[in-house]
């Protein structure tokens, strides 16, 4: 999921704001009131609409702290993490790698709903401080609002321990049995299953409470599960692309065919003899034989049309000096990683200074559609 906002760096892991949480922050917002003007009615419009903004914001920064758990743990564990990205369902932390092994990918998932259960008691104490006792509402509005926040990050920490992946606890459930049977592939493909069925659950389940018991909030639950069946799918599909890609080397699948281009070679000549009539999107740039450079549409809509017949390739292709090349050795898996961390779609493939072909997001493609009857099994 890509930010559409961002709100700052934390240890190197940028903090971004999907827009779809503007939706949810401003439902939550409007439920907040409701709720304070029932628990203290004698609060003062602009006290409740205070309070109500205060413990959206808070809400806000306890589930920050939830993903922000799972980051700094799996940083700790030197896996790479690129991002939080807060949306309409929650936090999503993008950790680039793959657990190595069952006891770190358990201890990643787990570490969330910990922290929320953590906050939670914490708000509980601060508002038993702030008066607050058992079994009676809150009566001062610090109290309210921090009993609320005890409650929510419980019920955060319940639900994201539902068994079905890729929820922490459908991540959890795929350690353990990972660690059980030493298969991360199968754990995957277990764990995937078990939230399948969760999420059909959750899809039942709500729209009987809409169309049965005319319950609005079952078709909130319903849209969860769809949800939830989106993402058991996908990451059980990523999962299994990246074991049919293991141990698979760069030689294997990179074009060996480059198309090439001459560096002095003017823009308009490149565009309309080689990227209109090819339908590549990626050209070798070479001079006397030897690669200088990559250049893609990206580069030439840089340019002005009016000044391609006089502006070489050269000019404003990538050179060499700023490409990341792989070998034909380079393990794909690697090679994805790389790509994703330079936000690039392919990488040339060079070997003793002599360039050996391409490898591109497409190849993969192509590739995992070949192996597709290796994945419906
Ligand atoms: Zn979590």
């Amino acid at each position: 999921m890509q930010a559409q906002i961002t709100l700052g760096r934390v240890k190197g892991i940028s903090i971004g704001l999907h827009y779809s949480w503007f939706i949810i922050a401003f439902l939550i917002a409007l439920s907040l009131i409701d709720h304070f003007r029932q628990v203290m009615p004698n609060l003062s419009q602009a006290g409740v609409w205070t309070a109500a903004i205060i413990t959206a914001i808070l809400f806000f920064v306890c589930l920050l702290l939830h993903e922000l758990a799972h980051s700094l743990l799996a940083k700790s564990k030197g896996l790479r993490v690129r991002a939080i990205t807060l949306f309409a369902l929650g936090g999503v932390s993008q950790i680039e790698q793959e657990s190595p092994d069952a006891k770190t990918e358990f201890w990643v998932a787990i570490v969330g709903p910990l922290s929320s259960l953590a906050i939670g008691v914490v708000c509980l104490l601060l508002a038993r401080l702030a008066g607050w006792t058992k079994g009676v509402e809150a009566q001062t509005p610090v109290a309210a609002v921090l009993l609320w926040l005890g409650y929510i990050n419980f019920m955060l920490a319940i639900f994201n321990m539902i068994p079905g992946y890729p929820l922490d606890g459908g991540r959890v459930l795929r350690a353990v049995i990972w660690w059980i049977n030493h298969n991360a592939v199968r754990a995957t493909e277990l764990a995937a299953r078990v939230g399948q069925v969760i999420a059909f659950g959750f899809i039942l389940f709500g729209l009987y409470q809409f169309f049965v018991g005319r319950n609005f909030g079952g078709l909130w639950m319903a849209f969860i599960g769809w949800f939830l069946l989106d993402a058991s799918r996908s990451s059980y599909m990523q999962v299994e692309f990246m074991e049919v890609l293991r141990g698979r080397k760069v030689a294997d699948l990179m074009d060996r065919d480059c198309a090439v281009v001459e560096a002095h070679l003017s823009l308009e000549d490149f565009v309309h003899q080689y990227l209109l009539s090819s339908g590549r999107r990626c050209f070798v740039v070479v001079q006397d034989g030897r690669l200088v450079g990559l250049i893609t549409p990206n580069e030439v809509k840089r340019v002005d049309r009016e000044r391609w017949p006089q502006t070489s390739i050269q000019s404003v292709m990538r050179p060499v000096s700023q490409l990341r090349t792989v070998t034909p050795e380079t393990p794909v898996v690697q090679a994805l990683e790389m790509m994703g961390r330079e936000d690039v779609n392919q990488l040339p493939v060079v070997s003793g200074g002599q360039l050996q072909g391409i490898f591109s997001r497409s190849n993969i493609m192509g590739f995992l559609r070949n192996h597709a009857e290796l994945l419906k099994h």
